[in-house]
């Protein structure tokens, strides 16, 4: 398998300079009938998502409008921001910047959004110049063949892009392979293995980590116009959601208030239809691990907190808990599933610090009506995305990445394009 792996890569080492030839206009041309072929298998691909991931097929649906969209942002922005342009002139000089492509990018994915994830890394390494290596994750292998069976339909040029199927081992391989650049989403642990083997290697990596995004609800905000946002931010893909909410804060004053009502919304859901199921068994068993060991340690299951009756298959009930300290594990780690655990505050001071007492720092909210309340928190709170009074932040337009172990570097919009290349200066004498 090792040698498979690097003549994947020599390969795709082959293809650069044919690759890197074409403008970036040049390019968009070849991708564009992309959308187009996703449209057309959509109904197949949504498929593939539900049974090798486990999410609904109405999610999966979404997931596959999500990425003709992302696509499309992709390749306006493309021309955008990666054409050459003069940044310094005076009587004598020209300065122009040009984007020059890293060359072999690995793009490794996570299974949680088994089609999103990897179109996030392989469409805009593609417009930036770089060919591919594509590992999908080796729980939604066939999601990955599939995308790779409609980026052939496209006729770009041989070995400009590559799958290869596999588990760790095979990720670790084409890690240490001859790549030039390492686009990888997944959890922080792996992520951070990737980094230092980057550093020896010194070639640039892009990461995606894991989250325990906060969110602060303040005692000023009207708790019935949250309850839905609250729900959605934790409980939708069953959870399995980088930038979820992970914990919440709720101001002492209405923490019941809360509690109540979002038990009342939860005590709605059915949790095959509206939810679906965690990926693997090994999912459901770390996160039955981790709601033992709160309750171990005095945790409350207000809901849920178990697997529901009569469904095979890795289900699990949405759970909201309280009581909790900081010693336990859904405080400590993050955790992907269906859980919440919410603790009340009493001052802003209190709020800040224990949003910021994670590891992580992927996304958080902020919920007050009080705007320069709620902004001031943004600003104290250490993540790449902060929503002030919504969760419904995602936009091609506007970066996403992690302060601390959630990430490195930045996709999407201006300043995700920057991580593809090298940005190089030529100064002119005029
Ligand atoms: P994971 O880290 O276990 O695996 C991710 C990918 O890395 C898989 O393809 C896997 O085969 C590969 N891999 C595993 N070990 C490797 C190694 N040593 N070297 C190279 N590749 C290796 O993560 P997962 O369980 O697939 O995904 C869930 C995690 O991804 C969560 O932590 C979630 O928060 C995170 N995530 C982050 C984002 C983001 O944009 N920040 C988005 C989605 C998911």
């Amino acid at each position: 398998m090792q040698s498979d792996v690097a003549t994947i890569v020599l390969t795709a080492k082959q293809a650069r300079e044919k690759w890197q030839s074409f403008s970036v206009e040049e390019r968009c041309q070849f991708l564009q009938k992309l959308p187009e072929l996703l449209q057309k298998n959509q109904e197949e691909l949504a498929r593939l998502i539900v049974t090798e991931m486990g999410k609904t097929i109405t999610q999966a649906k979404e997931e596959v409008v999500d990425c003709i969209q992302d696509i499309n942002d992709n390749i306006t922005q493309a021309k955008k921001y990666l054409t050459e342009r003069i940044i310094f002139e005076d009587e004598k000089n020209i300065g122009k910047i040009i984007f020059e492509p890293w060359g072999v990018a690995a793009v490794i994915a996570p299974w949680n959004y088994p089609l999103e994830m990897p179109i996030w890394g392989i469409i805009p390494n593609l417009l930036a110049g770089n060919t591919v290596v594509f590992k999908p994750s080796e729980y939604t292998p066939l999601c990955g063949q599939k995308l790779a069976d409609l980026i052939s339909q496209l006729n770009l040029p041989e070995g400009v892009f590559n799958i290869i199927v596999g588990g760790k081992d095979i990720g670790a391989q084409l890690v240490d392979s001859d790549i030039d650049y390492v686009w990888f989403t997944g959890s922080a642990k792996v992520g951070q293995e990737i980094y230092a083997k980057a550093g020896k290697k010194f070639i640039k990596a892009t990461l995606e980590l894991g989250g325990s995004s906060p969110a602060i609800v303040f005692s000023d905000v009207n708790v019935d116009s949250i309850i839905n946002e609250l729900y959605n931010a934790r409980f939708s893909n069953c959870g399995q959601v980088c930038s979820a909410l992970k914990r919440l804060f709720v101001h002492e004053s209405i923490f019941t208030e809360v509690v109540e009502k979002l038990k009342n919304r939860i005590a709605q859901v059915k949790p095959q239809t509206d939810m679906g199921r965690l990926v693997s068994e090994k999912q459901l068993n770390l996160l039955e691990a981790q709601v033992q060991d709160a309750i171990n340690k005095g945790a409350k299951v207000i809901i849920g907190g178990k697997r529901p009756e009569n469904l095979s298959g890795p289900y699990y009930l949405p759970t909201l808990l309280t009581n909790i300290i900081k010693n336990m594990r859904v405080y400590q780690e993050e955790v992907f599933g269906p859980v919440l655990p919410i603790m009340p505050f009493d001052t802003k001071e209190e709020a800040i610090q224990l949003a910021n007492d994670t590891i992580y720092g992927l996304t958080a909210i902020v919920y007050s009506q009080d705007k320069k309340l709620a902004e001031e928190v943004a600003s104290k709170i250490k993540a790449g995305r902060i929503g002030v009074n919504t969760n419904h932040y995602f936009n091609s337009d506007c970066p996403f990445g992690g302060y601390k172990k959630s990430g490195m570097g930045r996709e999407h919009g201006e300043f995700g394009w920057y991580e593809l290349t090298q940005i190089k200066h030529i100064h002119l004498k005029k």
